[in-house]
């Protein structure tokens, strides 16, 4: 049981926000401040020790079901204006856009990489994930997973990798094409109720894991890596949840 509930005002806010000017502990991805240390380093990163449907997991994609009323996702990203930001455990990018799950309208918030790719699916990782994270009016969480393999450029990100800003903190002003460009041909998925992947580990997030990966090429893959070679927070346990798949 998680005994705190985060208004989703301060969930929004802390989404939306980069790291800089909120006091909260520092976590990391090795040492004192490695994931399985997250639970102790605050009260209120409680969840990533004793939450009980934590975020991301291993997909085994024999024991999905599929769900045959599963609701198709309808994004309508456009081109704008967008802040890439060095958090200081990884790049986030904060934009708008607009997602309908459905007939139910989500905002993105903003979209991040995890190298490697967070989920796996059948124990494999890809070697880098995009998440986008969009929320309701109420503060309801969905999360996009898109894969990244080698092979072509993306040209997507094209636009601003080779500008990532290096230092914590650090912050580029681009123009951004529609972040449709970055979304695989199918929008196929697996989806389940997970978590935060990052500290304070909030549960209720949906993730909607597109099957069908796109590519980076091995230079764009490295640019990222040589500022965070390892920021993914290792597969938690299924508990009894059953990831369902929209086709
Ligand atoms: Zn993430």
């Amino acid at each position: 049981m998680v005994s705190k509930v985060i208004p989703a005002t301060a969930l929004l806010l802390s989404l939306a926000l980069p790291a800089a000017g909120l006091a909260k502990p520092k976590y990391g991805y090795s040492g004192d401040i490695a994931p399985e240390k997250w639970g102790k380093l605050s009260p209120d990163y409680a969840a990533c020790s004793i939450g009980t449907s934590q975020a991301p997991l291993n997909i085994v994609t024999a024991k999905t079901v599929k769900d045959a009323k599963s609701q198709a996702l309808k994004p309508n990203y456009t081109p704008g204006s967008a802040d890439v930001i060095n958090t200081g455990t990884g790049i986030q990018v904060n934009l708008k856009g607009d997602l309908k799950i459905g007939s139910a309208d989500y905002k993105l918030l903003q979209f991040h990489f995890h190298a490697h790719g967070e989920e796996a699916i059948n124990g494999v990782h890809y070697p880098l994930n995009a998440h986008l994270v969009h929320a309701n009016s109420a503060g309801n969480l969905k999360v996009i997973g898109v894969n990244l393999k080698v092979g072509a450029p993306n040209a997507y990100l094209e636009s601003f990798w080779s500008k990532l800003p290096a230092k914590k903190d650090g912050t580029l002003k681009v123009n951004l094409p529609s972040l449709a460009g970055l979304l695989p041909s199918s929008l196929a998925y697996f989806t389940y109720i997970g978590s935060l992947t990052t500290p304070p580990c909030t549960e209720g997030v949906q993730f909607f894991i597109l099957k069908e990966p796109v590519t980076i090429s091995a230079k764009q893959l490295d640019t990222f890596l040589k500022l965070y070679p390892n920021n993914a927070r290792p597969v938690q346990p299924l508990n009894g949840r059953v990831i369902k798949s929209s086709n």
